[in-house]
């Protein structure tokens, strides 16, 4: 079985000073149908990147996608016009972002919104439009979701704004949902409810789920596949019980062992000392080495690859 998406040495690189920065350098990810794919990085890593480079919105035109394929249904998605890939987009493909407020039109009602994207992709008469929209409303735990939909966006709740952005990413049904920190900015309540219906989502209509957090517990919580990602490259990736229960790569180790911050408003739940490199100038060896506790000289040298070490079990460290 072919996977969903499969995105194949991804690089995305930025205009910079002197040097170009390398915010995406030579990613590889599969997610296969109804997978719950969790990425996973502190920021800076390029995990944002890759999700707005699989849906065509790098930011330009300082951003450029330089090298890769994002294959999806057969095709490379990063060789479609800017019509094509918007005509997948919110239909096959659709996003939701860590703070609503930013997605939703301030001056449509949550209905007109929801209707206009069944009408654009889906040309869905308005009156089944608007049913439909109802109907995807109540399924994401809208109460009174009739009162709702003649509402306009800052009227809502912040939960409640991410809710009806899930119903709008959900409702043409698409083979993928990209998100990106869904439930950062949200309590703990409301993100717990929010996880939920996302499994739901997937359970229902078997849509791929690619989710990036910086969050381990969301990924404890949710992910079938994690993806760790270090300085532009994934340098772990494995299934949520070979990642959790025998971490191979020193910084995914490092990650776990960390101790949970007790700062909730930043919602940090990890530090490790030092940072991440800079992005002009990458060092030659292992990008980690600065900040890792089994670095050897030779660690400096060459770039280590990522390598199966056991099956569907990659890491990218050259001294395991
Ligand atoms: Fe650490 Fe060396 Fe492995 Fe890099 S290659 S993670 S520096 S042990
Ligand atoms: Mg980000």
């Amino acid at each position: 079985q072919q996977p969903v998406l499969s995105i194949r040495n991804l690089k995305t690189y930025f205009s910079g000073r002197d040097a170009d920065v390398r915010a995406v350098d030579g990613v590889d990810i599969d997610i296969d149908a109804g997978q719950i794919v969790c990425i996973v990085g502190e920021s800076g890593s390029g995990k944002s990147m890759t999700s707005l480079s699989v849906m065509g919105l790098v930011p330009r035109p300082k951003g450029k996608i330089v090298d890769g394929q994002v294959w999806f249904d057969g095709l490379d998605l990063l060789t479609l016009s800017e019509r094509q890939i918007s005509d997948i987009r919110g239909q096959d493909i659709s996003m939701i972002f860590q703070e609503p407020m930013t997605s939703l039109n301030p001056v449509l009602t949550i209905g007109d919104q929801l209707v206009e994207v069944l009408r654009r992709h889906r040309k869905t008469p308005k009156k089944e439009a608007l049913e439909k929209a109802t109907e995807m409303l109540q399924f994401v735990g809208v109460a009174r979701a009739s009162e709702i939909i003649r509402s306009y966006p800052h009227q809502l709740s912040g939960g409640m704004r991410q809710r009806v952005m899930i119903a709008m990413a959900m409702i043409c049904e698409p083979k993928l949902l990209i998100a990106d920190e869904p439930t950062t900015a949200l309590d703990v309540t409301i993100q717990a409810q929010v996880l939920e219906l996302m499994r739901r989502m997937r359970d229902e209509f078997g849509t791929s789920i690619m989710m990036i957090t910086h969050d381990l517990g969301v990924v404890a919580e949710m992910a079938d596949r994690v993806v760790v990602m270090y300085a532009g490259q994934v340098v772990e990736n494995g299934s949520g019980d070979q990642v959790f229960s025998t971490p191979l790569h020193p910084y995914t180790r490092a990650l776990l062992a960390s101790v949970p911050s007790v700062d909730e408003e930043k919602k940090t739940l990890y530090s490790i000392p030092g940072t991440v490199p800079n992005a002009a100038r990458f060092p030659e060896g292992c990008r980690f080495a600065d900040r890792c506790e089994y670095a050897q000289a030779s660690c400096r040298e060459a770039m280590p690859d990522l390598r199966e070490l056991q099956e569907g079990h990659f890491v990218r460290c050259g001294l395991i």
